[in-house]
């Protein structure tokens, strides 16, 4: 923690970069986790072959009634890693939250420089005409969402496995990643592409790993942390930019 808080006392330009055990503590279960929605059994379906573009377009009944019973979370608030992050925004301390998570916590939490690299579900868009609907109208609807306007299937605006990420926030995260002096990697297995190789647009002084389990990342880091994220990043003193 020590090493932690000296490494973030230095830093300049600090950037963090999270995935789902980022958001465990609001309630949201992750994917790899110890618990997980990879291990939850779901007859001959994966959670992955559900949240596929593929599946989406062949059976929209079961991928609705899939992502509304396990990737909505209404009632989810942010933590304390989440209010801490705004909290290094606010002192200018923070350059940018990278999220690989679609909760939207962060912006939540009141930090605005945040790069939701697969999309949010408080977004969601007709299909046919474009009109954009949040998640309290979703949630308003039952089965298959259909457009107010023109009877086209909502979508949310959410990375699907298959599909590519939105360009511009690529761009935009590879661009804060490669102009950061501390990269702080948490709570992701770092197992979904191409969010994953964006570690290597790091050429930064620092690179410090925060995770419950081993990441494939842990022998480039300066400091690994095994724990927490959500208690060790409540901890750090935030000093403004001298
Ligand atoms: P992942 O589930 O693959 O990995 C999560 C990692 O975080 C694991 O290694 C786990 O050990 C660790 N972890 C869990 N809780 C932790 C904690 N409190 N402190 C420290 N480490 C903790 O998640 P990923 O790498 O983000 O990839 C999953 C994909 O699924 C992403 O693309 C994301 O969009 C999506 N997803 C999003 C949410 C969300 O929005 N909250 C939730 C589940 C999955
Ligand atoms: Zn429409």
């Amino acid at each position: 923690m020590n090493r932690l808080q000296a490494l973030v006392d230095r830093a300049r330009r600090i950037v963090f970069f999270g995935g789902a055990g980022v958001s465990t503590a609001s309630g949201i279960p992750d994917f790899r986790g110890a618990e997980g929605l990879f291990r939850m059994q779901f007859g001959d379906l994966t959670p992955e072959m559900m949240l596929s573009e593929s599946f989406f377009y062949l059976h929209p009944e079961r991928f609705f009634a899939f992502y509304r019973a396990y990737m909505l979370h209404p009632e989810a608030q942010p933590a304390a890693v989440h209010r801490k992050l705004y909290e290094l925004e606010r002192a200018d301390r923070l350059r940018g939250v990278v999220t690989q998570n679609i909760d939207g916590l962060h912006r939540a939490a009141g930090s605005r420089r945040v790069y939701e690299l697969h999309g949010s579900v408080h977004e969601n868009y007709c299909m046919d005409c474009n009109r954009f609907y949040s998640l309290q109208w979703l949630l308003s609807t039952e089965g298959v969402p259909r457009c107010e306007s023109c009877g086209g299937v909502v979508k949310p605006y959410v990375t699907l496995y298959g599909e590519a990420p939105d360009k511009y926030t690529c761009m935009g995260a590879c661009r804060e990643i490669s102009n950061s002096d501390l990269l702080i990697v948490a709570g992701t297995s770092l197992s979904v592409e191409p969010a994953a190789s964006f570690l290597d647009y790091y050429k930064g002084r620092d690179l410090v790993i925060i995770n419950q389990e081993e990441t494939p990342a842990d022998r480039r880091a300066t400091l690994v942390l095994r724990g927490d994220v959500n208690q060790i990043m409540s901890e750090l003193v935030v000093q403004s930019q001298r």
